[in-house]
């Protein structure tokens, strides 16, 4: 698919706020710092629509962003900063699982892992969840211009083996600054928004 329009809608923390209506939606989740806020910037060719920082943890909100007038995109808050406190890891997981558990407009998510390290105790519990309540789901492993190729082919290896994906189950290196997996990964969305 060709983007021809991407813009911010609303932030909601709980499922009265988030959008009415009937658009299929798929959502980006991933631990803090990730590279979240940059894919979906690259993935809509626009610099500043999610707001990209250094300051891990900093968008503790559901934000949802409308494409071509025809689904949401929405940007999930980010998991696993080490200094937020335990009533806010709380808050963060109620108000994760209540969309996740809710939203009859979910198509699919993609779960984020960052290419140079082994996805985390948390990446694999999103992903094993994201399965078990079969949710369809897609890796995409985020900053993969960081690594010279043979580092990256090993390092999908290992990403792979740690969340245990099968044959069927798609990873895609991506990288915010190339542009790499960009096409695979929309080829992927727009199979599920249409399917
Ligand atoms: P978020 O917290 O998950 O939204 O992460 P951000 O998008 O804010 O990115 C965190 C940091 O990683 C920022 O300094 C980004 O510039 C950097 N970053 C994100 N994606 C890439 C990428 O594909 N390549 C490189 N080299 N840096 C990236």
């Amino acid at each position: 698919i060709k983007v021809t329009s991407a813009q911010f809608v609303t932030s909601a923390v709980k499922a009265a706020d988030y959008p009415a209506g009937e658009l299929p939606e798929v959502a980006l989740a991933g631990r803090s710092n990730v590279g979240k806020s940059s894919l979906l910037n690259r993935l809509m060719n626009r610099r500043g629509l999610a707001r990209t920082s250094n300051t891990p943890g900093r968008t503790r909100l559901i934000n949802f962003f409308l494409v071509n007038g025809l689904f949401h995109l929405v940007d999930l808050p980010g998991y696993g900063y080490a200094k937020v406190p335990a009533s806010e890891r709380e808050s963060w997981r109620k108000m994760v699982e209540g969309y996740l558990t809710t939203r009859k407009t979910l198509k699919g998510v993609v779960l984020l892992v960052d290419s140079r390290h082994q996805p985390s105790a948390l990446d694999l519990q999103m992903y094993g969840w994201l399965k078990h309540r079969g949710i369809p789901a897609v890796v995409a492993a985020t900053k993969a211009d960081k690594l010279p190729r043979m580092r990256l082919l090993q390092s999908v290896k290992v990403i792979r083996a740690t969340l245990s994906l099968t044959e069927g189950d798609r990873l895609i290196p991506f990288s915010a600054e190339t542009g790499l997996g960009r096409e695979d990964l929309l080829e992927v969305i727009a199979g599920w928004v249409n399917g």
